[in-house]
């Protein structure tokens, strides 16, 4: 054997894996295509929101929370409805939501906190929902920011991995591409695949995937932790679900492109059930990146409430589909209209309070943990990431009045689809609704309500104001496209992320953890997000992989 266990992707739920089987004293193989340099994967990327439920984050902020509450949002936004018996493909989903639910209202904050992990002490409100107590989305604010984002996530794994391959009982072997399951009496006994070029290029870009040479590795169990099909739009539009329209022809993409999918037909081959590859979370607030590092790259703004949103046609979007408030509802809205694109319009006062975008990258001050930095959101002026979208990005446009805003977003898109009286007209009549600190736009009354929630007064919504007042112009339209993200199916587990076979019982020697896994069970979210829950996801999924493998190889 050339190890107890092989584990398959070096992202967040391979690293947790790794850590739990190493703590375990099993020896590993950690394999990934990419550099063995750049562990994490996406999670490196990522903004590093994570949900937890009746945090201290929370109740400083004056939130109350509870596991009822959390898990009567959670069933509304899952929606699972693939339960029957003897082959549902939520049986296990279901198992693992309220697995996972209770893990963030009790043991997951202060795992991580002994693992180093702080956040940020003003708690985010993401995926406000669809209106009612039981459907989609928060009731309350639960999106809990990492402090160092997502590499402040990765930091918690990665030292123990490394230690670990310091002594020898670790070994990562970058450019390692797996290419299929070893199987020996019924158990899955090692991988074989490809060596491809070691290629120095930069974390996150595209690397060459030119082969060099082929391996094959023994051990006696293999966790594969290989993530999603963000990257692989041939697999997206393939699996892309009727119930959200037809898939657009012009995507951004909101992961590497080592985000492929590539694992899963070799985990079926092995024996595996694929289950809900129908269920994807894109976002309808993507924009192209000025700098791109990986291939169509898009960066999602996280928005606050306020911006006018508009299909192509210059319709203003119906209620609840606000910015911020139910993802998959408006990208169904948005497919509805025959264009692959949306606009924001809003002033500089919204930009300026209002828009964050996610990725490590684009919140220098909170992934360098620097407090002076931050405090500078409170200030006035726009975060210099946003400013940089406002001076070089493709998609921004800006004027003093509603018509020669109007006439750059034509031009923007080489069409005369908007109308400038029409959308002007939206935008008085908006304005006008402001006359009192009450009224019938839904928008307002959803902006007054955001408002009453201590963080979002202080960082997240702008009080609000009338659009034509010059004193928060100029006025600024944003183009916005839909942004390829997480993949919420895959690879059918069982609470020890034991991978299960098409009879519903485990393939031996094979577990499965994080985005290949739909974050467990193949699927913990059903249809839909409550945000912050896929790096938890994967913690929580890697974790159970690594402590079962080293159990069972004991
Ligand atoms: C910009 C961005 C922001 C995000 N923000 C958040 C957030 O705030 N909160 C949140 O909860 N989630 C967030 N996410 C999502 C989250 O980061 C991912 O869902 C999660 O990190 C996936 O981890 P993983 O370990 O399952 O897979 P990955 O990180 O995708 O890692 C899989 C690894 O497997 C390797 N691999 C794949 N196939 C093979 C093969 N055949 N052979 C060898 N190696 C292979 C890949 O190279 C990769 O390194 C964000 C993601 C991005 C990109």
């Amino acid at each position: 054997m050339d190890a107890d266990v092989i584990v398959v992707g070096a992202g967040l739920a391979g690293l947790v894996a790794t850590a739990e089987l190493v703590a375990a004293g099993r020896r590993v193989i950690l394999l990934d295509q990419e550099s063995a340099d750049h562990l994490g994967g996406q999670a490196w990327w990522s903004f590093g929101g994570l949900f937890l439920v009746d945090s201290p984050e929370q109740r400083r902020m004056g939130i109350r929370d509870s596991l009822d509450l959390a898990w009567q949002d959670w069933l509304g936004s899952a929606g699972f409805d693939r339960l029957d018996e003897p082959d549902g493909q939520d049986l296990w989903a279901l198992r693992w939501a309220r697995a996972y639910v209770e893990w963030a209202a009790r043991e997951k904050r202060a795992w991580l906190h002994e693992r180093g992990v702080r956040f940020f002490p003003v708690v985010g409100w993401a995926e406000r929902g669809d209106g009612t107590a039981t459907g989609h989305g928060n009731s309350v604010p639960r999106f809990h920011i990492t402090w160092g984002t997502g590499p402040g996530v990765v930091a918690a794994f990665e030292p123990v991995c490394r230690a670990a391959e310091a002594d020898g009982r670790l070994t990562v072997l970058g450019r390692h591409r797996v290419t299929g399951l070893v199987t020996t009496g019924g158990s899955v006994t090692g991988v074989r695949g490809q060596r491809l070029a070691v290629d120095g290029v930069d974390r996150g870009m595209a690397s060459t995937r030119s082969v060099v040479g082929e391996f094959e590795l023994s051990a006696q169990a293999v966790v594969v932790t290989s993530g999603g099909i963000g990257a692989n739009l041939d697999l997206v539009r393939r699996y892309w679900p009727e119930r959200l329209g037809t898939p657009p022809e012009d995507l951004v993409v909101g992961v590497p492109a080592y985000v492929d999918g590539s694992m899963l037909p070799v985990v079926e081959e092995a024996g595996a059930r694929l289950v809900n590859r129908d269920r994807m979370w894109h976002y309808t607030e993507g924009l192209a990146n000025h700098s791109p590092v990986w291939p169509r790259h898009g960066i999602r703004i996280l928005p606050g409430p306020s911006s006018l949103w508009l299909d192509a046609t210059g319709r203003r979007l119906p209620a609840p589909y606000y910015p911020g408030f139910d993802t998959l509802g408006t990208l169904r809205h948005l497919r509805e209209t025959g264009y692959d694109w949306s606009w924001f319009i809003l002033t500089r006062t919204i930009i300026e309070k209002e828009f964050a975008l996610s990725g490590s990258e684009q919140n220098p001050d909170l992934t360098g943990k620097s407090v002076r930095q931050v405090l500078g959101r409170v200030r006035p002026g726009a975060p210099a990431p946003v400013q940089r979208f406002l001076d070089d990005g493709e998609d921004f446009v800006q004027a003093d009045t509603i018509e020669q805003l109007v006439a750059r977003m034509n031009a923007l898109v080489g069409s005369h689809l908007l109308d400038p009286d029409r959308v002007a007209e939206l935008v008085r009549a908006r304005d006008r609704e402001l006359a009192n600190d009450f009224g019938k736009d839904a928008q307002l009354a959803a902006i007054r309500a955001a408002r009453a929630y201590r963080g979002d007064r202080l960082i997240r919504t702008a009080p609000p104001h009338r659009f034509l007042d010059p004193g928060h112009g100029p006025l600024i339209a944003v183009r916005l496209r839909v942004l390829t993200r997480k993949t919420l199916g895959g690879v059918q587990t069982d609470l020890d992320s034991r991978v299960l076979g098409a009879d519903g019982t485990p393939v031996p020697g094979l577990y499965a953890a994080g985005e290949v896994a739909g974050f467990g069970g193949g699927g913990m979210h059903g249809y839909r997000s409550l945000e912050g829950t896929f790096l938890g996801g994967c913690i929580f999924s890697g974790r159970a992989a690594g402590r079962a493998a080293a159990a069972a190889v004991g």
